[in-house]
């Protein structure tokens, strides 16, 4: 899986991207991820007291904050678009048009977006050899960049990582790329670790056998010293259920 993500501060990725699982996935190459900087599309060196390039202005309409444009957004698309079309000319594989085109994914992150779930992340991996990840700041995106890309025949789709408003899309990136990465087989040590294949409970423990604090001994459940699966199993359904 290809990741293309669109972000002002790609930085900000730095730390959580090397770290154990996602490092390793990159590391073996399960995973791989480019960044677009918006800023780098912006043509004149229009540079602002800030020393940056502005991406932003101000909303039509009145209301306070400021609004990504689309030109450079656009433009790092179209970027990205390129990258992915020159990949799939390496792999022979590769069939029709319209299939490259179903292979590549376009999400726009936003607060009120689709709910992403791990059912989503699991049909991502199914469909998609690229996904474009597209993190907004301000009060978001130019509403025109969703329609062009509709036009472009694309899929697109709005998602939201829990009904929260974030001040941008880049954790909500991390976010995507972790829960798909960790559904890519190979990418946890054994396939059959993930969470979702077998029973598992956030309810869980590990030695000392008992835990002593403070004058108090804090025991583990007896089932699950019992050796006895099928007991455990309806243990943990239950710790799910309540
Ligand atoms: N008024 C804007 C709205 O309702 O969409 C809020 C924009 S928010 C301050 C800035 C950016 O953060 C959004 O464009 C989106 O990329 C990201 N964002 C914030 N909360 C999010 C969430 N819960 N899920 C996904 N993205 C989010």
């Amino acid at each position: 899986m290809r990741f293309h993500i669109i972000t002002i501060f790609p930085e900000m990725f730095d730390s959580y991207l090397k770290e154990s699982i996602i490092g390793r996935a990159l590391k073996n190459k399960y995973i791989s991820i480019k960044f677009y900087n918006p800023r780098d599309f912006i043509k004149a060196p229009k540079v602002n007291k800030n020393n940056y390039r502005p991406v932003d202005d101000r909303p039509y309409g009145g209301g306070p904050g400021m609004v990504m444009r689309a030109e450079p957004i656009l433009k790092a698309i179209e970027k990205a678009l390129a990258n992915i079309r020159k990949s799939k000319k390496t792999k022979p594989k590769a069939k029709s048009r319209s299939e490259l085109r179903s292979a590549t994914g376009i999400i726009l992150f936003s607060p009120s977006g689709k709910k992403f779930t791990t059912a989503y992340a699991k049909g991502a991996v199914k469909k998609y050899t690229d996904i474009i990840l597209i993190s907004g700041r301000y009060e978001g995106i130019d509403a025109r960049v969703g329609k062009i890309i509709k036009n472009w025949k694309l899929e697109i789709e709005n998602l939201s990582i829990g009904d929260y408003v974030l001040t941008g899309g880049e954790l909500p990136a991390m976010v995507l790329i972790d829960c798909i990465s960790r559904q890519i087989p190979g990418v946890l040590g054994k396939y059959e670790s993930l969470e979702e294949e077998r029973v598992s409970s956030s309810v869980v423990y590990t030695r000392p056998e008992v835990l002593k604090h403070k004058g108090k001994n804090y025991r583990v459940p007896k089932v699950l010293l019992s050796g006895n699966h099928k007991k455990i199993d309806e243990w943990k359904k239950k710790q799910k259920t309540g």
